[in-house]
Parts: structure tokens; C-alpha cells; sequence
């Protein structure tokens, strides 16, 4: 049917995900239900142990899970991680490249896509550098070329901005808000800091812990572009962190 809408990216249902071994057994997922619309930047936010990096790894099939289901709608997801993951003894543009061998893509090829991922996130200038000569901002956007090089449909990012520094994270929000604009692909985000959140994202999904749990979902209506110094956002930020407090 030509006018319905598209079919969210991710549905999950009752879903529980369990760490057991000989030593210990941990519930961290409980009937988490959620829905990620198509092309929606969505944040997750919650105490660390509320099973948000569980949540991420489940989603992308790396965790099996216990019970529920859970429904994916994406062919080409991707990941950033906090502490970059970048392999030291490549280049940052063999870096950006790697990925794409799995692909089946040419060595010229490879080189070409890498650098044009590399010039998306401003580091065309850096790509023959290795990791050790990068900053931690500027290896965080080489981790975000990495994933962008498959062209994916959705960018999962487990705290992206947690070893930056706030001049630093700014310029790569301002930055990632222009690539999700242009890749029309779905994020989801995890995220410690409440601002952050209520400017990037369409929807926040807050989880309380023991065990890992959804506690509320939040739409932010918010228009687009944000202004972080306007009433309204600080509006916005106020009543998250209201709601935080009563949940947790
Ligand atoms: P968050 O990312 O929100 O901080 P996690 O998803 O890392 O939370 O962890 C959720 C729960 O699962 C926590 O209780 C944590 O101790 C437990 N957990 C996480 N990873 C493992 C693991 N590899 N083995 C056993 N327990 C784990
Ligand atoms: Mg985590």
C-alpha cells in the first residue's frame, strides 16, 4: 500500500535477556517492550547497570536473549563504541577501510569510500595518521567514518561522547545531527547526559535498574534546530530530570 507509514526499525516485545554461567546469574533484561521508528533518533538514558549496552547488543544480534521477541527492520546496522575500538597499528584511513573487506569491496575502492567517510567527518587531512597521534575526539570521528563506510541504515552508539570533553562533544553533535539528517538512517543512542539527549533526540527511552528495565518513554517535541538556551529546551530538560528522580 503506497501511503502506509514506514514499518518501525525495531520492535521489541517482552524481551528478557539473561548473564548466566558458574558463577552468576544476572536478569539484565526484563520484559523490556519498545519501538524505534525508522529513521528517529532515539536516546536511551539510565543508571550504569540498567542494561543499556545489553539492550544495544541484543538489538544487533550479539547477545542472545531469553525470552520475547524482537523484530528488526534494518539490513545494514553499525556501531560506535565509547572507547573508539580503533585497531593502533592501522592507519586511520586503513581503519575506516577494514570493514568494508567483509564487503567484498576492491583495495581501490576501499581507499576511495574510507576517505570520503573521512572528509563527512573532518579528517580528511588526518587519514595516513595512526590512532596513538589522534585525540580522543578526533578518534571518536574516526570511529564514526568506520561505521558510516557500510552506508548504514541504522547507527547504534553506545556513549559516544563519554570520554570528551564539551567543546569536543559539541562540534560532534553538531556533526552526527548533519550526518543522520543525510544518511536518513535510524540512531540510537545511549547516553548518560540529559541535555544531550533532549537536543538530539526525537524520543527518550529511560530504563531504571535491578533488573534493567523500561521506565518510561518520553517524545520531545521539540522543533528542530534546538537551541540548548531556550526556554523551552530548559523546559524540557527540567521536567526529564523531574521524571528521573520520581523513577529512580
Ligand atoms: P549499562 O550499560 O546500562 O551500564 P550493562 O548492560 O552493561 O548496563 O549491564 C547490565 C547488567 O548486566 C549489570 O548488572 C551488569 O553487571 C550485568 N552484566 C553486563 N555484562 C555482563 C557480563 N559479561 N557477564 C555478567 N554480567 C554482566
Ligand atoms: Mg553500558
Amino acid at each position: 500500500m503506497p501511503n502506509d507509514p514506514m514499518p518501525p526499525a525495531i520492535v521489541l516485545s517482552r524481551l528478557s535477556a539473561r548473564f548466566a554461567d558458574q558463577k552468576r546469574n544476572v536478569l539484565a533484561l526484563k520484559d523490556i517492550s519498545l519501538s524505534i521508528p525508522a529513521g528517529s533518533f532515539v536516546s536511551v538514558i539510565g543508571p550504569s547497570g540498567a542494561g543499556k549496552s545489553t539492550l544495544m547488543r541484543v538489538i544487533l544480534g550479539l547477545m542472545r536473549f531469553e525470552s520475547g521477541t524482537i523484530v528488526r527492520n534494518f539490513s545494514r546496522p553499525a556501531m560506535v563504541f565509547q572507547n573508539y575500538a580503533l585497531f593502533p597499528w592501522l592507519t586511520a584511513l586503513d581503519n575506516v577501510a577494514f570493514g568494508l573487506r567483509m564487503h567484498g569491496v576492491s583495495r581501490q575502492e576501499r581507499a576511495r569510500i574510507a576517505l570520503e567517510k573521512l572528509r563527512e567527518v573532518g579528517l580528511e587531512s588526518l587519514a595516513r595518521h595512526y590512532p596513538a597521534a589522534l585525540s580522543g575526539g578526533q578518534r571518536q570521528r574516526v570511529g564514526l567514518a568506520r561505521a558510516l563506510a557500510i552506508s548504514p541504515d541504522l547507527l547504534i552508539m553506545d556513549e559516544p561522547f563519554s570520554n570528551l570533553d564539551t567543546i569536543t562533544s559539541e562540534a560532534l553533535k553538531a556533526d552526527l545531527l548533519k550526518i543522520w539528517r543525510s544518511y536518513g538512517m535510524t540512531v540510537l543512542m545511549v547516553n548518560h547526559l540529559i541535555p544531550d539527549a533532549v537536543e538530539l533526540s526525537d524520543r527518550v527511552i529511560l530504563m531504571g535498574a535491578h533488573p534493567g528495565h523500561v521506565a518510561k518513554t518520553i517524545e520531545i517535541g521539540l522543533p528542530r534546530p534546538r537551541d540548548p538556551r531556550s526556554p523551552q529546551f530548559f523546559r524540557q530538560v527540567d521536567s526529564l530530570t523531574d521524571l528521573i528522580r520520581t523513577i529512580s
